[in-house]
């Protein structure tokens, strides 16, 4: 099993906190499509015969691109790749591109699951953060969505300066009447080179309270729980039968091709990333050559890198999955954890409790090899 990641590198506007790879330019558009396009044909031997279970158009704002421009990457997709009929196929998109044309579109090509960045439903700290939408576009445009979709996941983004536990409350208990079926919810990081990171060392944006953050978190473990959400990785719960297919096979260390500028992709020995600048990965991609860097893990390397993501989900981590000796290591530092209520042993496997994923990382890291 296998999945595609299709990355559209353009937004309206720049969100103050975001470091992912995108332009605010649509000028180049039709070129970088015909660029995908191309990369796809010479990316169409990578998992050899192996079967894609999950296409995923993620950004920048695939919402962006026209509905042809997404039929024609899909086509050149289930034409070249062995992609299972059931595929999940998912689309991100922002409140603001929603209309009842672009969700009829964007279902009969195919597209089965939607991922809506809504942040907040709050226009404030839509303003606060400079996304495009508006509180009104949050709600109606959801609601919109739900009429033509039923798996649907949005992303919820809490620890903000101004926003209340009160407040992140509405946030999640509106996503939940509202019957949306999976949240991905993410703590605001302050990120190198963001603008969000200017504001805040020019005094003009406040930082984040990671004590806030962490009590944000705990009350959004125990609100999903009540409200019959499973947290089954550290910023992702959903209802039964909504886990991403595609995420999860991220974290379950399953193999995935990138396509487009600053994808990545895993081919179970080495991992690859495109390069994160539109015009030279439309010029290279014009001469056929995909402008790309490559790294061979190493078996330490994949080791800690499964570490890091099964302390990340509710399946944990099975130390049968690590050699004999790394297998004593962990169960001997694990102990710690476990005594300090970080941590449960259920068999072979370690999983962390819901004070644990506050320290998710550092644990991870504490469990690392060298
Ligand atoms: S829309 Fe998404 S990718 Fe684009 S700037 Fe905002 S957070 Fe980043």
């Amino acid at each position: 099993m296998a999945g595609i990641y299709i990355h559209i590198p353009f937004c309206k506007q720049a969100c103050h906190y975001c470091n992912f790879h995108f332009a605010t330019s649509l000028r180049h558009k039709n070129e970088l499509v015909a660029a995908l396009l191309k990369e796809t044909e010479l990316r169409k031997e990578y998992f050899g015969k192996e079967a894609v279970e999950t296409i995923y158009f993620g950004g920048g704002t695939p919402s962006l691109l026209e509905i042809e421009d997404l039929r024609s990457q899909l086509e050149q997709t289930v034409t070249l790749f062995s992609v299972s009929e059931n595929a999940e196929i998912t689309l991100e998109t922002n409140p603001d591109d929603i209309t009842e044309e672009k969700l009829a579109g964007w279902k009969a090509i195919g597209i089965n699951r939607l991922s809506i960045g809504i942040q907040s439903f709050f226009e404030e700290d839509l303003r606060w953060m400079n996304r495009a939408h508006n509180a009104q576009q949050a709600i109606s445009n959801l609601r919109l969505a739900t009429s033509y979709f039923d798996n649907i996941t949005i992303d919820l983004i809490y620890g903000t300066p101004g926003l209340t536990h009160e407040k992140w409350k509405q946030n999640v208990d509106t996503a939940i009447a509202m019957g949306i079926p999976h949240l991905s919810c993410y703590a605001l990081t302050v990120e190198p080179k963001t603008p969000l990171q200017k504001l805040v060392r020019l005094g003009k944006a406040e930082d984040v309270n990671p004590d806030a953050q962490s009590e944000q978190f705990l009350l959004l473990m125990q609100w999903a729980e009540d409200a019959g959400y499973e947290h089954y990785e550290i910023s992702n719960f959903a209802r039964p039968g909504f886990r991403s297919r595609h995420n999860s096979s991220y974290w379950q260390g399953k193999k995935y091709l990138g396509i487009g500028p600053s994808a990545h992709s895993y081919d179970g020995i080495s991992r690859q990333w495109n390069i994160p600048n539109n015009n030279i990965y439309i010029e290279s991609l014009n001469k056929g050559i995909i402008p790309f860097e490559k790294e061979i893990l190493t078996p330490v390397q994949k080791l800690n890198e499964y570490i890091m993501t099964s302390l990340r989900t509710s399946e944990g981590l099975d130390i049968d999955k690590t050699g004999e000796k790394q297998r004593k290591e962990i169960i001997k530092k694990a102990e710690q954890y476990i005594k300090r209520g970080l941590m449960l042993q259920a068999g072979n496997r370690f999983v962390l409790t819901k004070e644990g994923k506050l320290l998710a990382d550092g644990i991870a890291a504490d469990l690392f090899f060298t």
